[in-house]
């Protein structure tokens, strides 16, 4: 191995980005990838990363039943439906959890940030602070609360761990209001912090309410 050959300093005070960087020389330097390679993996994948594609995904649920069984049952078959690649350098599993008058589900990952970017777009800086990922643990009410989002106490709260191979996307509640609405139109009201699981979709988000 030709890797135990280097001398191996742990340095924490090291930014995160640097020791990345050195990483990413030594896999290059013994040929398993390039520079070039990288970019175009990431490029890819980031290119088509966005809330908009969690919301397509609710949105249809939330019109059509049997999609919606589906992607409670099977999230990932749902996705296959939509066309949606969750896939990028290695294989992810995801999980849809559904919001109702008696349940709250929101996600996190307590060990580090992961998420389903394909679905939600990078993740905010708040979801990969440590504060977040502990409180929401410890105290989701009222982490919960901070959001804007307070529960009253026959609501029960569910916490969702994330880790590298399973990932969780939260199906919130349709709001009143929305009868006869176009798919698109109801993707509007869907944000990524309601797909996490820190928001509500309302008809008083900027815009989404008017008449197309
Ligand atoms: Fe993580």
């Amino acid at each position: 191995m030709r890797f135990a050959e280097h001398e191996h300093h742990h340095q924490s005070a090291t930014p995160m980005a640097q020791r990345v960087s050195a990483l990413i020389a030594r896999i290059e330097a013994v040929g398993m990838t390039s520079d070039a390679e990288i970019s175009d993996v990431l490029e890819r994948f980031l290119a088509s990363a966005s809330p908009a594609n969690g919301a397509k995904l609710v949105a249809r649920a939330w019109v059509e039943p049997a999609f919606k069984a589906l992607l409670l049952e099977d999230a990932s078959a749902a996705l296959e439906r939509l066309a949606i690649d969750m896939s990028h350098w290695a294989p992810v599993r995801l999980q849809a959890v559904e919001n109702s008058a008696l349940l709250h589900n929101v996600i996190v990952c307590t060990l580090c940030s992961c998420y389903p970017i394909a679905l939600l777009g990078p993740p905010p800086t708040w979801y990969k602070s440590e504060a977040y990922r502990s409180r929401v643990v410890r105290e989701p009410r009222a982490m919960l609360a901070e959001f804007g989002v307070t529960l009253g106490s026959g609501v029960e709260v569910r916490v969702w761990d994330s880790t590298a191979e399973l990932r969780y996307i939260v199906v919130p509640e349709r709001p009143v209001g929305t009868d006869g609405w176009t798919q698109e139109r109801l993707a509007s009201l869907i944000t990524r912090d309601a797909l996490i699981g820190v928001a509500r979709p309302s008809l008083q988000v900027a815009g989404a309410g008017a008449d197309p």
